[in-house]
């Protein structure tokens, strides 16, 4: 890695101020202003080189937390693991990040200590810790370290800012370091590219802009030490190689393939943020692909994984696929897919063939759903960390599904107006287009719908949607709920509203 990094003139290069957020170039002139470095950095920088819109604008500049915080009155400090600032506007957030430093550059001065905790887990036992030695003042315009950091009880140790699990995967970084670190400890050399506000050039430290021009996704560093510092970035390989429609460069994708087990490591909360991007960014079904053909998939899901490799009425195997065609087009044309959504026709089968075999078993339809739900939920927990509440929706649209069977009535128009119907609909739409059963039902609620269109004040809204508690039920069955006295059975077929 040169120290000099090559400097792409506003002459050599496509990004035109008018495709910034007014916002972020505001902020960009405001730290400017205020004597800082400032850089558009990351995705968009990246997308605006390929000419695609940019999702957001990150800004790093030399300004420490506090500083920024100063220096704009809208400003949020956020973050444990990375003090981040986050510059709100009515409409838009721009997050601002502290050049930061990755402690496993051997150019970086650093002090290793052991330090066993006795209170740690397993993996835990033998924590490097480790603090870089690379001093506050490094940065123009920074401020003494106590200000960042707090006053330092002298009789407690100051917490390290770089702490390194025993296997290499970092678990806290937030060392401050110069743009040139800041640059190096990204993930992909496309990732990695500044462009200032100065002479509006874009600065490259990494070999990003050939890259760029190549179509590859490259790690920066050593890929077997950067994925393990890291497992999620082997996942985000794999989606900017989809979105983006470039390949993973050689190196990288060999130590992808070898390593890809530590994806287990990753923190399964953050693991649930990243499938969201994974298969919601228009490109889900290509993502799909390259996780199944790369393992990935298996490490990720390895029971629903195993199911798709089961062939049962030749569905299993091509359903994911199908579904996030499906989620791929309407992302494409413009609408947004709920998490829910995504998981239920992901993943909607699955729990259906569960609640099948515990029906088989004896259990009422209603409870094997339950506990189908239940099952699922605490098998993709351990990895990807799916929240109760899509669960709960998950339930609810499956749930519905037989309400579809009644077309006599009043149960129709109840079920119409219900917050519940646009979800089940979507399900039934995509499922009867796939498996050609259900295909006139379809037309007929389709039909029913443009019949009934909702008066105002008619629908119920969605934060008044009440679901029951999800509880893995006993052999004994579901729980009978003794009614409050003084409430009245509702009148079957009374439309809430
Ligand atoms: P997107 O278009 O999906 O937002 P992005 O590249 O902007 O893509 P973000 O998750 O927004 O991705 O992260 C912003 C930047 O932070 C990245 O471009 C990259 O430089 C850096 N970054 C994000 N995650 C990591 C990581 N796990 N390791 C190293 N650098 C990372
Ligand atoms: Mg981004």
């Amino acid at each position: 890695m040169s120290d000099q990094p090559v400097i792409i003139p506003r002459s050599d290069h496509p990004i035109s101020r008018k495709w910034i957020s007014q916002n972020a170039i505001r902020v960009l002139y405001r730290l400017k202003e205020s004597g800082h470095l400032a850089y558009l950095v990351g995705g968009g920088v990246r997308d605006l080189l390929l000419g695609r819109e940019p999702k957001d604008f990150d800004i790093a500049t030399d300004a420490k937390p506090n500083e920024i915080k100063k220096i704009f009155r809208n400003c949020r400090l956020i973050g444990r693991r990375f003090r981040l600032a986050h510059i709100h506007f009515h409409d838009e957030i721009i997050e601002v990040a502290t050049f930061r430093s990755n402690i496993t550059d051997e150019e970086s001065a650093v002090e290793t200590a052991v330090n066993v905790d006795a209170g740690a887990s397993a993996s835990m036992q033998a924590i490097a810790r480790t603090e870089t030695a690379v001093p506050d003042t490094v940065l123009p315009g920074s401020t003494n370290s106590a200000e960042v950091h707090g006053p330092v009880p002298s009789e407690r140790p100051r917490p390290p800012r770089m702490l390194k699990s025993g296997d290499g995967m970092i678990l806290r970084d937030n060392v401050f370091g110069t743009p040139e670190q800041d640059a190096i400890r990204r993930d992909f050399t496309v990732n990695a590219l500044f462009y200032g506000i100065v002479d509006y050039a874009v600065i490259d430290y990494v070999g990003g802009m050939d890259d760029l021009q190549k179509g590859l996704i490259r790690i920066i560093g050593d890929p077997v030490v950067r994925f393990t510092e890291d497992p999620v970035r082997m996942v985000r390989a794999v989606r900017f190689a989809a979105v983006l429609g470039f390949e993973i460069e050689a190196r990288t994708y060999e130590a992808l393939l070898d390593h890809k087990d530590k994806i287990a490591l990753a923190s399964p909360a953050r693991m649930y943020e990243e499938v969201q991007k994974l298969f919601l960014l228009g490109e889900g079904e290509k993502t799909f692909q390259m996780l199944r053909h790369t393992g990935m998939f298996g490490v990720l899901f390895p029971h629903i994984n195993a199911w798709i490799d089961t062939e049962e009425e030749g569905f299993p195997h091509t359903w994911v696929g199908k579904a996030l065609e499906w989620v791929d087009t309407c992302v494409q044309a413009g609408r947004k897919v709920q998490p829910h959504i995504l998981f239920c026709l992901m993943f909607g089968p699955y729990v259906e063939m569960k609640a099948a075999g515990l029906r088989s078993g004896g259990m009422a339809p209603l409870d094997a759903l339950d506990a189908a739900v239940v099952e699922f939920l605490a098998e993709i927990v351990p990895r990807v960390q799916v929240p109760r509440k899509v669960a709960l929706a998950i339930r609810e649209i499956l749930w519905n599904q037989g309400r579809f069977e009644k077309t006599q009535g009043k149960a129709p128009l109840y079920f119409l107006r219900r917050p519940g119907f646009a979800d089940a609909f979507e399900y039934l739409r995509f499922t009867s287009e796939l498996t050609g059963e259900r295909l006139e039902l379809r037309a007929w609620w389709k039909e029913f719908f443009k019949a009934h269109p909702l008066q105002p004040g008619e629908a119920v809204p969605a934060q008044e949607r009440k679901a029951a508690p999800l509880q893995a039920k006993g052999p004994e069955g579901r729980k009978r709920r003794r009614r409050r006295p003084g409430r009245s059975r509702p009148k079957p077929g009374a439309p809430k509203t």
